[in-house]
């Protein structure tokens, strides 16, 4: 069986559907055959009516083999749609040779056979098939004048070749037009689709926007409060969460002494050495202009120090092109502990007043607050 994605297996699924659909006509056919048998009106020998019963069943047992071993995706048009009507009408035919005037009656299956091809074929090939359709019963009719002129009329046999001449000829126009309704709706729902998938495109960008800082990606101040409320309500018994408010020291200075982009590149360092040396569990977001907030995952005062210590040693070596050689940026930062149930405004000042003492003490330094030791 070869290989399908999910997509061609639906379709597979979808072709057995419509050929379980199709049994129905088989089956009413089989019927057919039967209650004629019984009612003597089959002319033909007991063999010929188990030979038509016996056909139908083959070419089914084929056309069933086909599409659960997938034989079917060899061909142009895997729902075998043309192949399956074209036996269909042949058996059918096959069949009415057999009966007399119960034959008016019977013609009916040559519309619903046709019916089998609505979806599927275009306007052409259902006209094509209905002139099969026609040629078949042609075939029927001149069969019965050339071989048992004494059996059947030809007048009536005239007029049910015009009547199915007729009904077909509807059946083509109605087919293709229900064929048209139903392109016509497809064609809406991929754009119906197309619009669906540029709103997803456009919601996540105005996510990414409300919740990022355009200069650095970083995440912006909303977004880490968010967060950070969510993941201090979310702290079990005796869990920690680690916060620190990172300044970078003499900014102003950097602007004035090479200029705005040259301190941009500043600030787009700090964030690419904090995002490499953090880990997924961490939070570090641009709180605003050049001061930055840190949020730990699972903390205690040791390990927020050093991630701290290690984020201050590497901005501390960073080489900037944009500077003169040998040009060293630093931050300094205040540090403090989220426990359950904290307050989390209360901790972010608290933090902010060991970053005060952090510059007073000579800058690129840390301080943690008393209240988390
Ligand atoms: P301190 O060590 O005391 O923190 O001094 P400082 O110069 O870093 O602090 P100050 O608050 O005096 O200056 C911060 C400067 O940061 C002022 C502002 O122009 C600059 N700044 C804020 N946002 C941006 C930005 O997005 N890009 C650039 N290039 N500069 C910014
Ligand atoms: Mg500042
Ligand atoms: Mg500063």
């Amino acid at each position: 069986m070869p290989v399908m994605d999910n997509n061609e297996q639906n379709f597979q699924r979808l072709r057995l559907q419509r050929f379980y659909m199709a049994q129905i006509n088989y089956l009413i056919s089989h019927s057919i055959v039967a209650v004629a048998w019984f009612a003597d009106q089959f002319h033909g020998s007991g063999q010929m009516a188990l030979l038509i019963i016996l056909a139908g069943s083959c070419t089914q047992a084929l056309f069933w083999w086909s599409m659960r071993s997938g034989y079917n995706l060899r061909f142009a048009d895997p729902s075998m749609t043309s192949a399956q009507i074209v036996v269909a009408l042949l058996l059918a035919s096959w069949l009415l040779l057999y009966l007399g005037d119960f034959r008016g009656t019977v013609l009916l299956l040559y519309p619903v056979i046709l019916l089998f091809g609505v979806f599927q074929l275009n306007r052409r090939q259902f006209i094509t098939h209905a002139i099969l359709a026609l040629l078949c019963f042609s075939a029927v009719v001149l069969h019965d004048l050339f071989r048992r002129p004494e059996n059947i009329n030809p007048t009536l046999s005239i007029l049910q070749l015009f009547v199915l001449c007729c009904v077909l000829g509807w059946l083509s126009i109605f087919g293709s037009y229900i064929r048209e309704l139903r392109e016509r709706l497809q064609r809406r729902h991929s754009t119906l689709q197309a619009h669906q998938e540029t709103l997803k495109g456009m919601m996540s960008q105005l996510q990414t926007l409300a919740t990022s800082d355009s200069l650095t990606g970083l995440s912006n101040r909303r977004h880490f409060m968010d967060v950070a409320s969510r993941r201090l309500a979310l702290l079990g018994p005796g869990e920690k969460l680690g916060l620190a408010l990172i300044d970078l020291d003499h900014f102003k200075r950097i602007n004035d002494l090479y200029g705005h982009a040259a301190g941009d590149t500043v600030l787009q360092t700090f964030a690419r050495i904090a995002r490499k040396r953090l880990r997924d569990e961490d939070l570090i977001a641009r709180f605003g202009g050049e001061e930055f907030i840190l949020l730990l995952g699972n903390a205690s005062i040791d390990s927020l120090t050093q991630c701290i210590e290690r984020l201050r040693q590497a901005f501390a070596e960073c080489h900037f092109d944009s500077m003169p050689e040998g040009t060293r940026c630093s931050f300094s930062a205040g540090l403090t502990l989220l426990n359950p149930g904290d307050p989390l405004e209360a901790r972010i000042n608290e933090a902010d007043q060991a970053l005060y003492q952090a510059k007073d003490n000579g800058r690129n330094c840390l301080q943690i607050h008393p209240q988390a030791v």
